[in-house]
C-alpha cells in the first residue's frame, strides 16, 4: 500500500497553512464604540500568552500624541508613530523578527498607499495586522484609510455601538462648544473651543445635521 504522504509533503502542506494564517483584519465603528478598550485587551491577551503585539497610530498632527486611553480609564503607550509619508511595509520588515501581532489605531487617518503596503506586510512577512478605525467623518464621508481597508481586508468587523433612540449608530456628530458643525476638517483642529462628539443612526445623524444623503433634493 502507497503511503498518501510522506513526512516532508506533510511539513511543506503545513508550512503552507503557516504561511496562509496571517490576516489584515479592520475592526470599524462610529466614535466611542470602545475600540480602545478592545485593543488594549487584545495587547493584553497576546501578552499574557508570551507574546510580543505592538500598537501603532497614525501621526495626525505635531503633538504626536503618543498613548491610547479608553474610556473606561486603561492606558497604555503607543509603540510606534506612523508619519504620513512614512512606509510602513518597510517599518514593520524592520521589526518583523521579534512581533507576533500589529495593532494600528486610528487606522482611518492612513493613506490608501499605506493600507496597500500592510497587505503586502501580511502576506510577505506573516503577521497578523489588525486595524481599528472610524469608518465616515463627522460628515458622513470615508476616510481613504478606512475605505481601502474596507475594499482589501480580509475580515471586517463592525463594532457596534448605539444612538440614543435605540437604533444602531453609524454616524458621528461633532459638536463644538455644544453645537453641531456641519463643516470643517475632518481632523478637528484644538483651539476652536470644546470638541466633542456624539455617534447617532442614520435617522437622527439628518435630523442633528440637516445632512442630505441625497443633495439634489
Ligand atoms: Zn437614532
Amino acid at each position: 500500500m502507497s503511503k498518501l504522504f510522506n513526512y516532508e509533503e506533510i511539513i511543506d502542506i503545513l508550512k503552507v497553512r503557516m504561511v496562509d494564517m496571517a490576516k489584515l483584519y479592520f475592526f470599524y465603528g462610529a466614535m466611542n464604540s470602545g475600540k480602545t478598550t478592545r485593543i488594549l485587551q487584545c495587547a493584553y491577551n497576546y501578552e499574557e500568552q508570551g507574546m510580543n503585539p505592538i500598537i501603532m497610530k497614525p501621526k495626525i498632527d505635531t503633538k504626536g500624541e503618543s498613548s491610547i486611553v479608553s474610556r473606561i480609564g486603561a492606558k497604555r503607550k503607543v509603540d510606534f508613530l506612523i508619519e504620513a509619508k512614512a512606509n510602513i511595509y518597510d517599518i514593520i520588515a524592520e521589526k518583523s523578527t521579534n512581533v507576533d501581532l500589529i495593532i494600528i489605531d486610528e487606522a482611518q487617518f492612513l493613506s490608501e498607499k499605506q493600507v496597500n503596503q500592510l497587505m503586502d506586510a501580511v502576506i510577505d512577512l506573516n503577521i497578523p495586522i489588525m486595524c481599528y478605525g472610524l469608518r465616515t467623518d463627522f460628515q458622513g464621508k470615508s476616510f481613504p484609510g478606512s475605505r481601502r481597508l474596507l475594499d482589501i481586508a480580509h475580515e471586517l468587523t463592525e463594532i457596534k455601538t448605539i444612538c440614543e433612540c435605540g437604533k444602531k449608530a453609524m454616524f458621528n456628530v461633532r459638536l463644538i462648544d455644544g453645537k453641531v458643525q456641519t463643516e470643517g476638517d475632518s481632523v478637528a483642529i484644538d483651539g476652536e473651543g470644546k470638541i466633542e462628539y456624539t455617534v447617532a443612526c442614520a435617522r437622527c445623524f439628518r435630523l442633528k445635521t440637516h445632512h442630505k444623503f441625497d443633495d439634489t433634493k
